[in-house]
């Protein structure tokens, strides 16, 4: 349970004064929806306002503050035009320009014959100086107030700084105190403050060097962050290992068939892969194992000798991914290589309904079915299975920690695998899977055709078009791949369509297929798309980013990505991954609309010069954010707030020898700091791995 001290940082933002419904909308859009969100939504700028006690060689569009003594007010001529509020500035007239104001209101704010600090830009008009809706008015005994610089926040439409601002000040002012769950040697040692203070400073900035993420204040936030997160992963690997787990032993039936059936043989690192699962199989304790290795380095082999040591032992396994399409593709491409082995592979999705769903629950539940593959509807709670001991987990950062429990929950002391496809920089493995053993594929299988990429400007897409008809006429299939960043956005979804209706009139005539994907078609349009690629029945497939994540037509060697400055880098790499598996030689034309930001530019490059998916991740967490490596960020799992592993990469070592260090004293966080730690656990919203720890 969240401790009662913290309930009002997770109260709703509309509880703010000054927050409205309309604005409480926009904020939840930007930031999130509870209190704690904007105290972690952090100043990206700091304004000082330039203070002048004449306007004697002011220039127009600084920005001010004046001492001004309120000379009268002029309304409007019509209600469209704006009233004048005439002021003096020494002898210097000075106009307050306000429109749509009510009079009463400007009256009391701005009396006549009054003395008041006003702010705001200055501009020139018909001779004289104005300011249009001064930002600022304040009486002279809080001239303190205009000479704090003016903090800029990251913004959404409808939004000002100041709004955000005065918002965080009022989330600020119902911030409580919180008990000191840090080292005081610690804190001594980085002459850090308390959580509130540091808190309090960093949405105060006095300038530019304020905003460092290497400030004292900051870092102490980032430090809370990342000890938090050490806490949760060290509360979930010793909540792991307690668990009883179950030995798996294979009897070698089904993998010395399998040895005899695939039709290539097995690389180093996989066969390193396979023996590490076998090892924990075979321990009686549990398996929580991340597999990492780049598109096509023959990750699904590997899960599949999991999968089938499990089913030797007279168990089940189970494959969870991310999407309906990739689940149907894992268990298609199982069941190529599986042959004839007697190993029955069934797909539960979110799709399957009634009678049809009904069969498969009998099946799963009464152990006919050997292997289970599907999306998120295995964790449904009507799933049962007859003994599941072995269970895959296909990209997991699509899919949260709670995800990935309440799979092992399906059956009894439950072995996992987790595969990803995004090679992780080793500091964000410490920071994000660091309950997790690893094993890498960092070996290609041989006869990969290396990809050639080119960067081509969109203003030359006919050429690309043209180059697409010469490719399919070679017998080439080509994927083009329009981005659809959310999938919602209504224009990015039209662009991909208007692509595939254009594309279809341009090499229609030259007896070119195109077809057309995306994530807003019926599952079964969706299929009959991929379908189509995958057979004869189209040469090429205009797709929004579905296609991202694992989708393999081996005889496609063409990727055009339009927009490609809008990718991340990790996510370029991954689509590229999707050429340059079959014999052909591959390419991939990465499109951009100029003019490229000096991030887009470096992130083309990279990809241009590297097919190495450990290296470009790296690279990647240089250039940009860690959520974005991991790809948090487009997916909204909980990410990182304040830390940021390219920028405190020092503190994470630290964490987690800290962490480890109070797990190995006080496991169970009984000790009197560890109810301060408690705390931070649930500010940084460790819920999960908080709930873990015994009631105290
Ligand atoms: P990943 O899931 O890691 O992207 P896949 O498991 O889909 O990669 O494998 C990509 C392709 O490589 C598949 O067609 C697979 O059959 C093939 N493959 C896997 N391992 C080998 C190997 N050792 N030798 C040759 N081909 C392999
Ligand atoms: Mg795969």
């Amino acid at each position: 349970m969240r401790p009662p001290i913290l309930f009002p940082l997770f109260a709703p933002l509309s509880s703010l004064p000054g927050v409205g419904p309309k604005i409480a909308q926009l904020l939840n859009r930007l930031i999130g929806a509870e209190v704690v969100d904007l105290l972690w939504h952090l100043p990206v700028g700091a304004v000082r306002r330039i203070w002048r006690d004449s306007l004697n060689g002011a220039v127009a569009g600084e920005v001010v503050a004046v001492t001004v003594t309120i000379e009268g007010h002029l309304p409007g001529a019509s209600p469209r035009r704006p009233t004048r509020v005439r002021a003096m500035v020494g002898s210097t007239p000075l106009s307050l320009v306000y429109f749509n104001a009510r009079g009463a209101w400007l009256e009391a704010s701005l009396p006549e014959g009054g003395t008041r600090i006003v702010g705001g830009k200055l501009e020139q008009f018909q001779g004289e100086w104005q300011i249009t809706h001064p930002d600022l008015v304040l009486t002279p005994d809080r001239a303190a107030e205009a000479q704090r610089p003016e903090v800029i926040y990251p913004l959404t439409a409808g939004l000002t700084s100041r709004l955000l601002a005065r918002t965080v000040q009022a989330a600020l002012a119902i911030t409580p105190e919180l008990p000191e769950w840090q080292d005081p040697t610690l804190l001594a040692r980085e002459g850090w403050r308390g959580w509130r203070q540091a808190l309090i400073a960093v949405h105060g900035p006095e300038g530019e060097r304020d905003l460092s993420p290497h400030t004292p204040d900051r870092r102490r936030l980032a430090y809370d962050e990342l000890l938090a997160n050490q806490l949760a992963l060290g509360l979930v690997r010793e909540h792991n290992r307690r668990q009883a787990g179950r030995t798996i032993i294979g009897d070698g039936r089904l993998i010395e068939r399998l040895a005899s059936a695939l039709p290539f043989a097995l690389t180093g690192a996989q066969i390193r892969a396979i023996a590490d699962i076998r090892a924990d199989l075979s321990q009686p304790r549990r398996m929580l194992r991340l597999l990492q290795g780049d598109v096509g380095s023959g990750k699904t082999v590997v899960a599949l000798h999991a999968l089938l040591i499990a089913i030797e032992a007279g168990c089940q396994g189970a494959l969870m991914a991310p999407t309906e399409i990739l689940a149907r593709q894992h268990a298609a491409t199982l069941t190529r290589l599986l042959g004839d082995l007697p190993v029955r592979v069934v797909v539960l999705t979110g799709r399957d309904k009634g009678k049809a769903r009904e069969a498969l629950l009998a099946e799963i539940a009464s152990g006919h079915a050997n292997i289970i593959v599907g999306t998120h509807a295995l964790i449904q709670e009507s799933v049962s299975f007859q003994d599941l001991a072995v269970a895959v987990v296909d990209e997991q950062h699509r899919f949260g920690v709670a995800q990935r429990l309440a799979l092992a929950q399906k059956g009894r002391g439950v072995d996992v695998l987790v595969m990803t496809a995004t090679p992780i920089p080793r500091t964000l493995l410490m920071t994000s899977y660091g309950d997790l053993d690893a094993s890498r594929l960092d070996e290609k299988p041989p006869g990969r055709t290396p990809i050639a990429t080119r960067t081509v400007a969109a203003d030359r897409l006919d050429e690309v078009v043209a180059g697409v008809a010469r490719a399919v006429a070679g017998g080439a299939k080509v994927y083009w791949v329009c981005p659809l960043v959310e999938e919602t956005d209504e224009l990015d979804l039209a662009a991909a369509v208007e692509r595939h209706s254009a594309l279809s009139e341009a090499l229609g005539a030259q007896g070119i297929r195109v077809a057309l994907i995306h994530g807003r078609m019926k599952p079964t349009e969706k299929d009959a798309a991929m379908a189509a690629f995958q057979g004869s029945d189209a040469d090429v497939l205009v797709a929004t980013t579905v296609i991202e994540v694992g989708v393999d037509v081996p005889d496609a060697s063409v990727m055009v990505i339009e927009h490609a400055e809008r990718f991340g880098l990790a996510q370029l790499h991954q689509l590229r991954g999707r050429v340059g598996r079959g014999q052909a030689a591959s390419s991939c034309l990465l499109v951009y609309s100029a003019p490229l930001s000096e991030t887009a530019r470096a992130r083309l490059q990279t990809l241009r010069d590297s097919d190495d998916g450990f290296a470009i991740a790296e690279a990647d967490l240089a250039l940009r954010g860690a959520g974005e490596v991991l790809g948090t960020r487009q997916s909204g799992l909980p990410g990182f707030r304040v830390a940021d592993p390219a920028a405190h990469g020092d503190l994470i070592a630290i964490a987690r020898d800290e962490a480890a260090l109070i797990l190995n004293r006080d496991p169970d966080l009984t000790s009197p700091r560890a109810a301060a730690l408690r705390v931070l656990l649930y500010l940084f919203e460790r819920d999960a791995a908080a709930r873990l720890l015994r009631a105290g």
